[in-house]
Formats: structure tokens, sequence, C-alpha cells
């Protein structure tokens, strides 16, 4: 039996993909700092490159030889074969960032004249190469809102005659920093009212936030699933990564582009994320649990006036929660939260934790905070700020490993901080 359907993901994490007789019986992976590779004669040189260079298909069991390391390394390869098993995709591709993983996806498949469709809001570095670079190579970018009817979206394609040149969609889902769902399988619908036997539209999705544990994309109708592999994937704030994961076809065409771009991650960078992956699962569950105990805490503190997190969409966004159930599998560990005041008092609880770090970024062994209007989602449009409650008085909290009692402390701590605004209740 195919090991990889034998056993679960996290079981595999630490074996999958590796041999170690080819490595002196080292029970880990070496890193294999080496730019390039040894050919055992020139033949096998030839053959390599043949099928490195898709002059040929690959004959039955023959493997893609190692040449050189923009191209393939065995840290790279293992990683990217262990990273498949969490979302059941059949090829991976890893990057040196999870903007490298972006813009390689944006700038394969879009070219001149085409369409892209985009939610807002997304990662800022994304909605920067998608608004200020793509157009610059005459793509014609076309954003819809978060909390836009996909049913609107679709009419406004075709009355503004851009359906017939649409290529693809991009979406990120839960948004950041107030955890807003995208629907995934509708925007499936949408993407093949407009394929047609020629054009197929290629479906894309950020899955940093959930994934690669709680929200598997591939299964719910889209054809890439994208990741800032510095998130959760690293995992302890020591690196920066990123990957690309789907079928065979689209992935050897993200393959190649990386190869000329030479944006892929590095020997040092894949080994680090090896040994990350195998405790990505128990770190993810235990941020998880420690997300629920400091939403719970938050929700009935008196100096919190609103609590955004995924856990809560029940109670409170009906819409929301219809999606979450069908495509997510746990509210994670991203909590943001409005304190009773402004920006002075956010920054008051902001500058007085302790064991919270103040810092952007998520995902990690430890917790970080930050303030999104003026940091992360500084450059958004007011519109859309206003719209998603990304107000002043809106701290992140990405929920760490560490005790949730003492995390509970910490903030409790820091908000006792927060001045008492004159004539409010408190
Ligand atoms: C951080 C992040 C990115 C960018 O990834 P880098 O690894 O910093 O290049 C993209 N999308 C999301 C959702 C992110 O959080």
């Amino acid at each position: 039996m195919d090991k990889r359907k034998k056993f679960k993901p996290e079981s595999l994490m630490m074996s999958y993909g590796y041999d170690p007789e080819l490595s002196e019986g080292a029970v880990k992976v070496p890193v294999f700092q080496t730019s390039t590779y040894c050919f055992k004669t020139a033949e096998e040189g030839k053959a390599f490159f043949e099928v490195a260079l898709g002059k040929r298909e690959k004959l039955p069991g023959e493997e893609i030889g190692l040449i050189y390391s923009r191209l393939n390394n065995p840290n790279m390869e293992i990683l990217e074969d262990r990273l498949c098993l969490w979302d059941d995709a059949e090829d991976c591709a890893v990057f040196d960032s999870g903007m490298a993983a972006i813009s390689t996806v944006l700038m394969e498949f879009l070219g001149k004249g085409d369409v892209l469709l985009y939610n807002k809001p997304l990662y800022g570095g994304t909605i920067h190469f998608i608004e200020h670079i793509l157009p610059t190579m005459g793509i014609e970018v076309v954003g819809f809102n978060a909390w836009d009817d996909l049913e609107d979206v679709k009419q406004r394609l075709i009355d503004e005659g851009q359906g017939s040149r649409l290529k693809l969609v991009y979406v990120e889902t839960p948004t950041n920093p107030t955890n807003y769902l995208v629907d995934i399988a509708g925007l499936r619908e949408l993407a093949d009212h407009f394929s047609t036997e020629e054009k197929s539209i290629t479906l894309a999705v950020d899955n940093t936030f959930l994934g690669p544990l709680y929200q598997h994309p591939l299964q719910v109708g889209a054809d890439l699933v994208i990741y800032s592999a510095t998130k959760f994937i690293g995992g302890h704030s020591d690196l920066i990564a990123g990957a690309v994961l789907g079928n065979q076809e689209l992935m050897t065409r993200i393959k190649t582009l990386r190869t000329f771009l030479g944006n892929m991650a590095s020997p040092y960078t894949s080994w680090l994320m090896l040994r990350s992956i195998e405790t990505l699962k128990i770190r993810m569950e235990e941020q998880a649990r420690n997300a629920k105990k400091v939403a719970e805490y938050l929700k009935d503190h008196p100096k919190v006036e609103r609590v955004y997190y995924i856990g809560f969409l029940k109670e409170e966004d009906p819409r929301g929660y219809e999606i979450f159930q069908r495509q997510c599998s746990s509210a994670g560990s991203m909590v943001a939260f409005d304190v009773v005041g402004g920006e002075k008092e956010a920054f008051t609880f902001l500058n007085n934790l302790h064991l919270v770090k103040l810092a952007v970024s998520l995902g990690s062994t430890e917790s970080l905070a930050e303030h999104p209007a003026t940091m992360t989602h500084s450059e958004m449009e007011q519109e859309a700020m206003d719209k998603l409650f990304i107000t002043e008085k809106l701290v992140r909290i990405s929920v760490g490993i560490e005790n949730a009692d003492d995390l509970i402390t910490d903030i409790g701590e820091a908000l006792e901080k927060v001045p008492m605004l004159v004539g409010s209740e408190y």
C-alpha cells in the first residue's frame, strides 16, 4: 500500500521521501549545502538534462537527477514531498519567501491583456504587486471586496466585458486581521462560468492563515494553494520562505519559471523547514487551543469592546459560519480585538505586554501582537478599513504555544494599564 495513503501526514513528517541509506545511514536529512552535483558519467548528465529541460518524458522508474541547486536539491525536494501530504497535492514548489511564491504564480498565469480578479483585503505585499506592478505589464486587475456577493461580482465582470479575458482568480481567506471568510467553492463556480474549452481559469488561494492543517483549498475547488511558509510552516520566526501546491501540470509551469527567476528556497532554509514541519500539527493545535482561551478571556473583559475570532462566527455571523463549516476545520490561532478607546489605548496595551512580543508576522511559537491600522494595514483604503473594522482601537494577536494562563495574565496586566475612559461606565 502507498505509504502516503496508509499513514497520516504527522506520522510521515519524520521520514517520508528520505532514504537514510543514501546518506551514510543518517537518521535525519543532512543539509545538502552544495551548489552542484557530480554526474557518474557524461551519458548520465545528458539524460538528467533531457528530463529537466522537458526534452523527453521520464522513462518508467526514472527519477529527475540532481544537477544544480537552482533546479533541485535534496532538502528542497524532500520538503516539497512532505508538504504535499497535508494538502493532498500532486506537487509542491518551495520559494525563498511567500512573496516569491505569490509573484511567481501571478507572473506565470497572467500575460498582457489578461484580467486578474482578486479579493480585498489581501496581504499588503500582494496588493502592492497586483496594483502597482501587474498593470505595468499590461494586465488588468479587478478587485472585489471580501464581503461582496459573488453573483454581483460575476455580473460586474460581464457588464464591464472583463469576463472573457479573465485568466486568474486570486484570494486570501480568512482575511487578515478581522477573520472575514471568502467562499472558495463559490469562486470555483465563478471561475468555471468564465472558462471555455480553450481557456480554463485558474483559482489560487493564499492559505497562510489556516493551512496547511485547518483549511484545504484544493479539496474545495482551488487549483493552487499558496503559503507564506514564514508563518505556521516555518513556525519559529527564524526564516522567510514560501510554497505553492497543485497538480502536476500547473506545478511544472511554476517550477520552470522558478528555475529562471532563481527564487527557490536555499538548502539550509529547506532543512530548517523540514525540522519545523515535524511539529507542525502539535504547534498549530496548541496555538488554536490557547487562542480559544485568550479569545474567551477577552470577550468578557470590560476594557474590550469586541473580539474578532473565527470561533465566535457561529453566534455572530451566520454567513461566515456557513462558509466555515464547508471549508475550515478549526478557528486557528489569530485573534483580533477592539480596546475600549482608540489608538492611545491600543498603544498603551501593546506597550505594556511582556510575554507577548510587539511585532508583526504570525503563526510562530511565541505570541505576537501588533496594531493593524498603523502597521500591517496602514496602506489600506479607508472604505475597506471601515468595512472590515480595521480601526485605531483594533489590536491583532497571533497566539503562540506559551502556557495559556500566563498569556492571559500578561494580556490582563497590559489591559489594566489602559486608562479608563472618562464618561465611560468603567
Ligand atoms: C506574510 C504573508 C505573506 C508574505 O510572505 P513572506 O514570507 O513575508 O514573503 C503573504 N500572504 C500572507 C497571508 C502573509 O501573512
